[in-house]
């Protein structure tokens, strides 16, 4: 359906829980456009895109959705701290292009943002070391938002 499937395994955007329980129907709980943005940033780098691992005994499982039991979630809702992140509704990922550095991945995306039409926002590369956070979260703007 989208070149994410060609570059990306489902387990890629979701936890180990989310996965055990929904399997490969665990894709419907991504927003179509931030799929269609990881496929077009596979393609446009042509290297590695590093999501979540954890499938192959890597850390990362937060990078895509994360769902209530996840511990980003979990522990900032049970110390009462109000989370709102394009990660909760599908919207969101954190990834790492194998060698590149976070920074030149993101100057990249901004110099050719009219290739990335459904990314929205980008967190501020100075809060995301290792890692470049983009987001379908829309709220009207023409160019892509940096945020943090
Ligand atoms: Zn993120």
């Amino acid at each position: 359906m989208y070149d994410f499937d060609r570059y990306f395994r489902t387990q890629e955007l979701v936890s180990r829980k989310v996965f055990q329980k929904f399997g490969e129907r665990s894709i419907r709980f991504l927003d179509p456009n931030i799929l269609v943005a990881a496929g077009k940033i596979r393609k446009h780098f042509g290297r590695p895109v590093i999501i979540n691992n954890w499938h192959y005994n890597g850390y990362n499982q937060q990078r895509g959705l994360r769902a209530n039991t996840d511990s980003l979630v979990y522990e900032k809702t049970i110390n009462g701290i109000l989370y709102l992140s394009p990660h909760l509704l599908g919207k969101g990922i954190d990834f790492e292009i194998i060698g590149l550095d976070h920074k030149e991945v993101a100057e990249e995306i901004l110099k050719n943002s009219d290739k990335f039409e459904e990314i929205k926002r980008m967190e501020n590369t100075a809060l995301t070391p290792g890692y470049t956070h983009v987001d379908t979260l829309d709220f009207g703007y023409s160019k892509i938002q940096i945020f943090g």
